[in-house]
């Protein structure tokens, strides 16, 4: 009988420590025994994107290494105005010091993805390496969102095609890559950014771009603008995939 009770008293603590933005367990009176989904469902068997359906004029605009205190709000602000949906590969260890910005993507429609904890290579580490900066970027996330990424793009696009099999088995995660390149990181110039930005992208595009940079956040609202007055909608990355998957079939 004591056995019993005290059987019970851990089973309910456990389900009130459920986290209650996590998916809700399957229809059973007796859930004690439910186990949380330790990633979200996955999206794509398609192991790399680099792009979507070019038959559509949507893009999915792209933000790494992020959160930034001052860069990323101001970012956040611009695409409020114009209701644009953007996708944000943050590293974990700056989601740590900025959970509330982190929180702020989510809030505001945005996806995240995981890119690492420490922005280390992948393509240098071990599989241990590998799965301790996945896990602790994708833990970082979880515990300033209340949510978990469905996506993943490696630091300096490194990682091997070997790897990110693994990756796609393990996590569910695909490997996000990009179609346009505005070397940003290099040139901390604007109107630089925004003419590469704009002249290179075309109908599917995946652009890449850092809110780290105030030069890169200065060159959004030109290349928002231009490229919505071009007829592109913008649309997160899991939109992208979901969008060009439907269009596989
Ligand atoms: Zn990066």
């Amino acid at each position: 009988m004591t056995l019993l009770f005290t059987l019970l008293a851990l089973t309910s603590c456990s389900v009130l420590g459920n986290d209650k933005s996590l998916p809700e367990a399957p229809t059973s009176t007796h859930n004690s025994s439910y186990v949380k989904p330790p990633y979200a469902p996955q999206i794509t068997n398609q192991v790399t994107w680099s792009s979507g359906r070019s038959d559509l004029k949507i893009l999915a605009m792209t933000f790494d290494d992020g959160p930034h205190p001052q860069n990323t709000p101001r970012l956040l602000d611009m695409l409020k105005q114009r209701g644009i949906k953007a996708t944000f590969f943050t590293i974990g260890r700056s989601v740590d010091l900025y959970p509330a910005i982190a929180k702020r993507i989510v809030d505001e429609g945005h996806e995240i993805g995981n890119h690492t904890y420490t922005h280390g290579n992948l393509s240098k580490m071990s599989e241990r390496g590998v799965r301790k900066e996945l896990d602790k970027g994708k833990e970082a996330i979880l515990r300033a969102t209340g949510v978990l990424p469905r996506i993943m793009r490696p630091p300096y696009g490194a990682l091997y095609n070997n790897q990110r099999q693994w990756v796609l088995d393990a996590y569910g995660y695909p490997t996000i890559l990009w179609s346009v390149d505005p070397m940003d990181w290099k040139d901390r110039n604007a109107s630089i950014v925004s003419n590469r930005l704009i002249s290179r992208a075309s109908p599917g595009g995946i652009l890449l771009a850092h809110d780290l940079h105030k030069t890169t956040v200065d060159a959004m609202p030109t290349t928002f603008d231009t490229l919505l007055a071009q007829g592109y909608k913008f649309v997160t990355v899991s939109q992208l995939i979901r969008l060009t998957s439907q269009a596989q079939q």
